[in-house]
């Protein structure tokens, strides 16, 4: 745990799927930091794949475009620029191994969106690039230190359509236990079911607050938080 939660000081690192606690690496933050030194083929949009075929490029560069429209649609323009790579080997991309799905580590400001063989569909590369964008927006610190995973989760739910993650009116109500989750280790802790329960439950709640307070103000709320607000204070109704 210990070694865990130092590893966990230095990156950020959003996982999704069912082998989500499996596939946690260490090394997904230094593949941010050498993504640039491998032998990846660059996409018109300046992504990253390590498919030469182009059928798989041009359907990368359609999900990115069609991701990122969800996005500006929900929210407000995209401004991040993360650096975005499609690998379609399992697990792993060159000799490092990752989340299947997808997962976004970041190192400072800079934040790697990894797309992989389980994840090319439009509802994890949106999510996925949602915590990108939350990050530009928020900064990495206070990310880090101030926004709580379940806030952070939830709203990456919001553009992530998947029925798995939809609450059932039976759960409904204890859907706010969620907001005890503050951090990544207690948001992923769990099997498989519970890991799903916590995204539903984290959707439903964020889509409540975002309800109360216009969808189009989560912007402001997080770069209130860049400039020094406490998460209650930039998200108070
Ligand atoms: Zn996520």
């Amino acid at each position: 745990m210990l070694r865990i939660r130092q590893a966990a000081a230095l990156i950020f690192l959003c996982s999704l799927g069912a082998a989500v606690t499996s596939t946690v690496a260490l090394p997904a933050p230094t593949v941010c930091l050498a993504i640039g030194a491998m032998n990846l083929h660059r996409l018109p949009d300046g992504a990253l794949t390590d498919s030469p075929l182009p059928e798989d490029q041009q359907r990368f560069v359609e999900l990115a475009r069609a991701a990122r429209a969800r996005i500006a649609s929900t929210f407000g323009p995209v401004e991040s620029t993360p650096v975005l790579v499609f690998f379609t080997h399992p697990d792993r991309i060159g000799p490092f191994r990752l989340n299947s799905y997808g997962s976004t580590p970041t190192i400072g400001g800079r934040a790697c969106v990894m797309v992989g063989p389980n994840g090319q569909n439009i509802d994890v590369v949106a999510h996925e690039l949602m915590h990108g964008e939350i990050h530009h927006r928020t900064g990495y610190w206070q990310r880090w230190l101030r926004l709580p995973a379940w806030f952070d989760e939830g709203v990456a739910m919001q553009v992530d359509y998947r029925s798995r993650y939809a609450l059932s009116e039976q759960d409904a109500s204890g859907a706010d236990a969620v907001q005890k989750l503050n951090t990544f280790s207690a948001f992923f802790s769990g099997d498989a079911k519970t890991v799903v329960y916590n995204y539903a439950r984290a959707k439903y709640v964020v889509a409540s607050w975002l309800h109360r307070v216009g969808v189009k103000s989560l912007y402001q709320c997080l770069e209130r938080m860049k400039r020094g607000e406490s998460f209650a204070e930039a998200m108070a109704e």
